[in-house]
Protein backbone atom coordinates (compact mmCIF):
# COMPACT_ATOMS: atom_id res chain seq x y z
CA UNK A 1 0.00 0.00 0.00
CA UNK A 2 1.18 3.61 -0.40
CA UNK A 3 1.60 5.26 2.49
CA UNK A 4 4.34 7.37 4.16
CA UNK A 5 5.40 4.40 6.15
CA UNK A 6 6.23 2.14 3.16
CA UNK A 7 7.55 4.90 1.13
CA UNK A 8 10.09 5.79 3.66
CA UNK A 9 10.77 2.53 3.97
CA UNK A 10 11.42 1.41 0.26
CA UNK A 11 13.33 5.29 0.20
CA UNK A 12 16.00 4.05 3.05
CA UNK A 13 16.00 0.58 1.79
CA UNK A 14 17.13 2.08 -2.41
CA UNK A 15 19.38 4.59 -0.32
CA UNK A 16 21.44 1.62 1.42
CA UNK A 17 21.49 0.07 -2.24
CA UNK A 18 22.43 3.25 -3.67
CA UNK A 19 25.07 3.94 -1.13
CA UNK A 20 26.79 0.07 -1.12
CA UNK A 21 26.93 0.49 -4.93
CA UNK A 22 28.54 3.67 -4.66
CA UNK A 23 31.06 2.89 -2.36
CA UNK A 24 31.97 -0.61 -3.36
CA UNK A 25 30.70 -1.45 -7.07
CA UNK A 26 30.81 1.78 -9.08
CA UNK A 27 30.53 5.67 -8.19
CA UNK A 28 27.46 6.78 -8.57
CA UNK A 29 26.85 10.68 -10.37
CA UNK A 30 24.78 12.77 -7.46
CA UNK A 31 21.71 12.72 -9.57
CA UNK A 32 20.70 9.20 -8.14
CA UNK A 33 20.41 10.83 -5.19
CA UNK A 34 18.60 14.11 -6.41
CA UNK A 35 16.09 11.32 -8.01
CA UNK A 36 15.42 9.15 -4.81
CA UNK A 37 14.73 12.88 -2.94
CA UNK A 38 12.64 13.80 -5.85
CA UNK A 39 10.53 10.53 -5.72
CA UNK A 40 9.84 10.70 -1.66
CA UNK A 41 8.69 14.05 -1.47
CA UNK A 42 6.53 13.87 -4.67
CA UNK A 43 4.60 10.86 -3.24
CA UNK A 44 5.04 12.59 0.35
CA UNK A 45 3.42 15.94 -0.93
CA UNK A 46 0.43 14.20 -3.08
CA UNK A 47 -0.33 11.75 -0.41
CA UNK A 48 -0.74 14.53 2.32
CA UNK A 49 -2.91 16.42 0.11
CA UNK A 50 -4.87 13.62 -1.02
CA UNK A 51 -7.13 12.51 1.85
CA UNK A 52 -8.36 9.24 -0.12
CA UNK A 53 -4.89 7.79 0.17
CA UNK A 54 -4.70 7.33 3.50
CA UNK A 55 -0.98 8.39 3.16
CA UNK A 56 -0.98 9.45 6.95
CA UNK A 57 -3.43 7.70 8.82
CA UNK A 58 -6.23 5.55 8.09
CA UNK A 59 -9.28 7.43 6.66
CA UNK A 60 -12.70 6.34 5.77
CA UNK A 61 -13.60 8.20 2.06
CA UNK A 62 -16.37 5.37 1.40
CA UNK A 63 -17.48 2.05 2.39
CA UNK A 64 -16.99 -0.64 0.02
CA UNK A 65 -18.98 -3.59 1.54
CA UNK A 66 -22.13 -1.27 1.62
CA UNK A 67 -24.27 -2.58 -1.79
CA UNK A 68 -27.41 -1.31 -0.86
CA UNK A 69 -28.19 2.57 -2.39
CA UNK A 70 -27.00 4.42 0.91
CA UNK A 71 -25.18 7.40 0.67
CA UNK A 72 -23.60 9.73 2.93
CA UNK A 73 -23.74 13.34 3.06
CA UNK A 74 -21.54 15.88 5.09
CA UNK A 75 -20.74 19.58 5.23
CA UNK A 76 -17.70 21.66 6.54
CA UNK A 77 -16.96 24.36 7.30
CA UNK A 78 -20.47 25.63 9.47
CA UNK A 79 -22.22 26.41 11.52
CA UNK A 80 -22.82 29.56 9.17
CA UNK A 81 -25.64 31.74 10.19
CA UNK A 82 -26.51 31.99 6.59
CA UNK A 83 -27.35 28.94 4.97
CA UNK A 84 -27.65 26.09 7.91
CA UNK A 85 -30.51 26.66 8.83
CA UNK A 86 -31.70 26.50 5.33
CA UNK A 87 -30.16 23.46 4.59
CA UNK A 88 -31.73 21.57 7.80
CA UNK A 89 -34.92 22.87 5.98
CA UNK A 90 -34.18 21.12 3.00
CA UNK A 91 -32.93 18.06 4.82
CA UNK A 92 -36.19 17.58 6.63
CA UNK A 93 -38.45 18.49 3.48
CA UNK A 94 -36.49 15.14 1.89
CA UNK A 95 -36.29 13.30 4.75
CA UNK A 96 -32.96 13.18 4.68
CA UNK A 97 -29.81 12.57 7.08
CA UNK A 98 -26.26 14.88 7.11
CA UNK A 99 -22.96 14.80 9.70
CA UNK A 100 -21.57 18.60 9.81
CA UNK A 101 -18.25 18.61 10.05
CA UNK A 102 -17.90 21.98 12.21
CA UNK A 103 -15.51 24.58 13.09
CA UNK A 104 -15.10 25.48 16.62
CA UNK A 105 -15.09 29.71 16.10
CA UNK A 106 -17.94 29.39 14.15
CA UNK A 107 -19.66 26.86 17.18
CA UNK A 108 -18.70 29.63 19.42
CA UNK A 109 -20.64 32.06 17.47
CA UNK A 110 -23.44 30.44 16.80
CA UNK A 111 -24.22 27.99 19.77
CA UNK A 112 -27.76 27.63 18.97
CA UNK A 113 -27.19 26.13 15.17
CA UNK A 114 -24.96 23.32 16.78
CA UNK A 115 -27.87 22.66 19.22
CA UNK A 116 -30.45 22.67 16.23
CA UNK A 117 -28.56 20.32 14.03
CA UNK A 118 -28.21 17.83 16.78
CA UNK A 119 -31.77 18.20 17.84
CA UNK A 120 -32.77 17.70 14.20
CA UNK A 121 -30.77 14.10 14.86
CA UNK A 122 -27.83 15.23 12.56
CA UNK A 123 -24.13 14.27 13.26
CA UNK A 124 -22.15 16.73 14.55
CA UNK A 125 -18.19 16.36 13.82
CA UNK A 126 -15.10 18.35 14.73
CA UNK A 127 -12.96 20.37 11.87
CA UNK A 128 -10.38 21.98 14.15
CA UNK A 129 -10.86 25.20 15.76
CA UNK A 130 -9.14 27.97 13.42
CA UNK A 131 -9.26 25.55 10.11
CA UNK A 132 -6.30 28.02 10.05
CA UNK A 133 -4.61 28.14 6.00
CA UNK A 134 -1.47 26.99 8.14
CA UNK A 135 -3.54 23.59 10.05
CA UNK A 136 -0.88 21.60 7.74
CA UNK A 137 2.19 23.63 9.06
CA UNK A 138 1.14 23.01 13.25
CA UNK A 139 3.02 20.74 15.03
CA UNK A 140 1.05 17.91 16.73
CA UNK A 141 0.48 19.42 20.03
CA UNK A 142 -1.00 22.52 18.19
CA UNK A 143 -3.62 19.98 16.65
CA UNK A 144 -4.58 17.63 19.65
CA UNK A 145 -5.44 21.78 21.09
CA UNK A 146 -7.38 22.29 17.97
CA UNK A 147 -9.43 19.08 18.38
CA UNK A 148 -9.60 19.26 22.00
CA UNK A 149 -10.71 22.91 22.44
CA UNK A 150 -13.80 22.20 19.59
CA UNK A 151 -14.74 18.76 21.06
CA UNK A 152 -15.16 20.80 24.20
CA UNK A 153 -17.38 23.52 22.67
CA UNK A 154 -19.59 20.57 21.51
CA UNK A 155 -19.68 18.94 24.43
CA UNK A 156 -20.41 22.07 26.15
CA UNK A 157 -23.94 22.55 23.71
CA UNK A 158 -24.91 19.06 22.87
CA UNK A 159 -23.77 17.16 25.56
CA UNK A 160 -21.73 14.37 23.83
CA UNK A 161 -18.50 13.35 22.95
CA UNK A 162 -17.99 13.53 19.36
CA UNK A 163 -16.10 10.60 17.79
CA UNK A 164 -15.69 12.25 13.92
CA UNK A 165 -12.61 14.33 12.98
CA UNK A 166 -12.32 15.89 9.11
CA UNK A 167 -8.84 17.69 8.91
CA UNK A 168 -9.22 20.86 7.01
CA UNK A 169 -8.82 21.25 3.35
CA UNK A 170 -8.47 17.03 3.85
CA UNK A 171 -5.00 17.41 4.41
CA UNK A 172 -2.88 15.17 6.75
CA UNK A 173 0.50 14.78 7.83
CA UNK A 174 2.24 13.29 10.71
CA UNK A 175 1.43 15.51 13.01
CA UNK A 176 -2.19 15.35 12.36
CA UNK A 177 -1.64 11.61 12.32
CA UNK A 178 -0.36 11.72 15.71
CA UNK A 179 -2.52 14.15 17.18
CA UNK A 180 -5.86 11.98 16.07
CA UNK A 181 -4.54 8.84 17.81
CA UNK A 182 -3.44 10.73 20.70
CA UNK A 183 -7.26 12.09 20.84
CA UNK A 184 -8.37 8.68 19.51
CA UNK A 185 -10.91 10.06 17.12
CA UNK A 186 -11.74 8.66 13.83
CA UNK A 187 -10.64 10.55 10.51
CA UNK A 188 -13.68 11.09 8.20
CA UNK A 189 -12.51 12.10 4.36
CA UNK A 190 -15.05 11.39 1.48
CA UNK A 191 -14.72 9.96 -2.03
CA UNK A 192 -17.33 12.22 -3.71
CA UNK A 193 -15.39 15.98 -3.82
CA UNK A 194 -18.24 18.26 -5.01
CA UNK A 195 -15.89 21.31 -5.37
CA UNK A 196 -18.63 23.30 -4.24
CA UNK A 197 -16.65 26.17 -2.97
CA UNK A 198 -14.63 26.14 -6.14
CA UNK A 199 -16.84 25.83 -9.25
CA UNK A 200 -19.14 28.45 -9.87
CA UNK A 201 -22.25 26.99 -11.44
CA UNK A 202 -24.50 24.87 -9.78
CA UNK A 203 -25.21 22.25 -12.86
CA UNK A 204 -21.61 21.31 -12.86
CA UNK A 205 -21.43 21.31 -9.30
CA UNK A 206 -24.35 18.54 -9.47
CA UNK A 207 -22.87 17.03 -12.68
CA UNK A 208 -20.12 16.48 -10.68
CA UNK A 209 -21.45 14.46 -7.63
CA UNK A 210 -23.92 12.43 -9.39
CA UNK A 211 -21.71 10.89 -12.10
CA UNK A 212 -19.94 9.68 -9.30
CA UNK A 213 -22.81 8.40 -6.91
CA UNK A 214 -22.21 4.54 -6.08
CA UNK A 215 -23.74 2.80 -2.69
CA UNK A 216 -21.19 3.61 0.07
CA UNK A 217 -20.32 7.00 -0.67
CA UNK A 218 -19.47 9.56 1.30
CA UNK A 219 -20.44 13.08 -0.21
CA UNK A 220 -18.11 16.35 0.46
CA UNK A 221 -20.66 19.83 0.66
CA UNK A 222 -19.84 23.27 2.41
CA UNK A 223 -22.82 24.78 4.70
CA UNK A 224 -20.69 28.13 4.19
CA UNK A 225 -21.78 29.69 0.70
CA UNK A 226 -24.63 30.71 -1.46
CA UNK A 227 -24.50 28.14 -4.02
CA UNK A 228 -24.96 25.16 -1.43
CA UNK A 229 -29.23 25.41 -1.20
CA UNK A 230 -30.06 24.82 -4.85
CA UNK A 231 -26.97 22.55 -5.09
CA UNK A 232 -28.11 20.42 -2.05
CA UNK A 233 -31.84 20.76 -3.13
CA UNK A 234 -31.21 19.19 -6.56
CA UNK A 235 -28.88 16.26 -5.13
CA UNK A 236 -31.50 15.50 -2.64
CA UNK A 237 -34.32 15.18 -5.70
CA UNK A 238 -31.82 12.92 -7.64
CA UNK A 239 -31.03 10.62 -4.81
CA UNK A 240 -34.52 10.26 -4.45
CA UNK A 241 -35.61 9.84 -8.03
CA UNK A 242 -32.82 6.92 -8.12
CA UNK A 243 -34.25 5.38 -5.03
CA UNK A 244 -31.04 6.35 -2.67
CA UNK A 245 -31.39 6.91 0.98
CA UNK A 246 -29.51 8.89 2.67
CA UNK A 247 -27.76 7.39 6.15
CA UNK A 248 -25.37 8.16 8.68
CA UNK A 249 -21.86 7.48 8.90
CA UNK A 250 -22.35 5.37 12.53
CA UNK A 251 -24.45 3.19 9.96
CA UNK A 252 -21.81 3.44 6.95
CA UNK A 253 -18.69 2.49 9.05
CA UNK A 254 -20.38 0.57 11.94
CA UNK A 255 -18.67 2.91 14.26
CA UNK A 256 -19.81 4.89 17.28
CA UNK A 257 -20.45 8.22 16.20
CA UNK A 258 -20.34 10.05 19.80
CA UNK A 259 -18.17 8.42 22.28
ZN1 LIG B 1 -13.03 22.88 5.72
Amino acid sequence: MLTFKNINTLTVLLLIGVLICDFFILLLPALFYVMLAVVWLFFTVVGSFNIRWSYHLKVYNKRNVITEKKVVITFDDGPSNKYTLEVLSLLKKYNATATFFCIGKNIEQYPEIVKRIDAEGHIIGNHSYSHSDFFGFYGARKVIGEIKKTDELIKNNIDKKVKFFRPPFGVTNPSIAKAVKKTEHLTIGWNIRSLDTVIKDDKAILNRITKRIAPGAIILLHDSHERILPVLEQLLIFLQNNNYQTISLETLLNHKEYA
